[in-house]
């Protein structure tokens, strides 16, 4: 295949995006195949000679589609979303063509640029204060990871990256039980060690949020003990039920012991567009460290996280480098935004912000939310008058938590049958978690074509199961 031929199949490509999403209601939204499938219908050996595009075509469709979870699906309930929108689905289309690598400002000063005024977008867009400068990062776990190697740098005066670890105080960093498990990743990463993140308890009350009282005595604890605290990192809208700390206090802890604060908003910032949410995380602008996924529910798909940081010198001291080979001559005052996180390489990721936005305006994306927001509280009102329902944890924005416990079934089985038969069917999709140790299913809508009627849906499929279920 040459790029003269690209014209054909390029068209063949925006035909088939088209159908593809106008048929997708007709799709298990769940892949339906069972584990080793796709593997054994590929060959075992790569061929040597070249072969018709037309064949690679006909054994994607044949063999890797029926092996794909929905994830564009509007019926898609499980996880967060994790939406792509056409408008950015189409800069990415251009940005894939040129495939700039855009590590340095002068390796695309466009990609650097925009990256500039598309974070700044987004930072108005969400209510920081403009003392907060933004970057991309592939994932909200390379940001988190990026946050707690500036904790630590900052907390061992600079030295870390330079003599290693050994020989110092131990490092630690706190967070809730509810915190998402890159942040552990980020702790091993960071040679900080599991035994270092330190588990807040939480306060009482729906959010589950941590206890800034506790907190506040945890660090206190080990400086007496000869530890070396670092940061705290809080969570807004943290993975299982939509926990969220309490941003203004956590906050004031943290400072009153010089301590760095970062916090993951992964899912929940995109919803901060909405002024009305942004008590959520409020005292937002006292962190040093904000994250969240314009690739989850704002509609720029994976992967594009937007990472808002008070002091970029900070990050930069930990994470630049700067050999010959790098350096860009003559260019005073420019960013390299590769100096700004682990990877080097980076994509040019901002075009999609750049189209998105424009194509359908912040109002338009703000309706998109609000809805799913409203559809969530509507469903979980309506489950709440169904036999045999208990909504666990209410609504944080549009993710709920409810189980099933009808008379003669143990809770727990029950629930792990309706959600087993529920994504065995394929019209919805759900997932799990534990809140407390129940296990429970979780319901959030954020799928950017859903509509009134998919949540209408949902709910047929939940009580029509669970009625067979009861019937045994
Ligand atoms: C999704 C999620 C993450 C991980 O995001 P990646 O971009 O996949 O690394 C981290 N924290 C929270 C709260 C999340 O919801």
């Amino acid at each position: 295949m040459r790029w003269s031929d690209f014209p054909k199949w390029g068209h063949w490509l925006a035909d088939w995006a088209a159908r593809y999403h106008e048929g997708l209601r007709d799709r298990p939204v769940r892949a339906q195949v069972k584990p080793g499938q796709t593997l054994a219908a590929l060959p075992d050996t790569p061929p040597d000679a070249p072969q018709p595009i037309d064949d690679v075509i006909a054994d994607f469709e044949r063999i890797v589609m029926p092996g794909i979870t929905h994830w564009q699906h509007p019926r898609f309930f499980a996880y967060f979303p994790s939406n792509a929108s056409p408008a950015a689905v189409l800069a990415d289309q251009l940005v894939t063509v040129m495939a700039p690598q855009c590590m340095l400002w002068q390796t695309s000063p466009s990609a650097t640029e925009m990256e500039t005024r598309m974070m700044d977008w987004l930072r108005q867009a969400i209510g920081l204060p403009d003392d907060f400068a933004g970057v991309i990062q592939d994932s909200a776990s390379s940001a988190t990871l990026a946050a707690v190697l500036t904790m630590r740098e900052r907390a061992l005066g600079w030295d870390g990256n330079a003599n290693g670890l050994a020989g110092q105080k131990p490092v630690r960093i706190y967070c809730s039980g509810e915190a998402h498990t890159s942040i552990d990743r980020a702790i091993w990463v960071a040679g900080i060690g599991q035994a270092n993140l330190v588990r807040i308890p939480l306060a009482p009350g729906p959010m589950r949020g941590m206890d800034a009282d506790a907190l506040d005595a945890a660090i206190r604890a080990d400086l007496a003990a000869g530890y070396l605290p670092a940061g705290v990192i809080g969570c807004t809208g943290a993975t299982g039920m939509g926990a969220c700390d309490d941003i203004a206090a956590i906050c004031r802890v943290a400072r009153a012991h010089g301590l760095f604060t970062h916090v993951d908003a992964a899912w929940a910032g995109s919803a901060m567009i909405c002024p009305e949410y942004r008590d959520l995380w409020q005292g937002i602008e006292m962190a040093d460290s904000v994250v969240f996924n314009p690739h989850k529910w704002l509609g720029t798909q994976f992967d594009l996280s937007a990472h808002f940081i008070r002091s970029p010198e900070d990050l930069t001291r930990t994470l630049a480098i700067q050999p010959e080979y790098l350096k860009t001559h003559g260019a005073d005052g420019i960013i390299n935004y590769s100096e700004w996180s682990v990877p080097l390489g980076r994509r040019f990721r901002a075009l999609k912000l750049w189209f998105l936005i424009r194509a359908y305006g912040l109002d338009g994306l703000r309706q998109m939310i609000r809805n799913h927001v409203t559809w969530a509280q509507d469903l979980a009102q309506r489950l709440r008058q169904v036999p045999d329902f208990e909504i666990v944890t209410e609504p944080v924005l549009s993710l709920f938590t409810f189980r099933f416990a009808p008379p003669g079934h143990a809770p727990e089985q029950a629930t792990l049958d309706l959600l087993t038969r529920i994504n065995d069917d394929g019209r919805i999709y759900l997932t799990q978690t534990r809140v407390d140790g129940t296990f429970v299913i979780r319901f959030q809508a954020g799928q950017f074509d859903c509509t009134a009627e998919d949540i209408d849906t949902a709910y047929s499929v939940i009580t029509e199961i669970a009625d067979q279920i009861r019937k045994g």
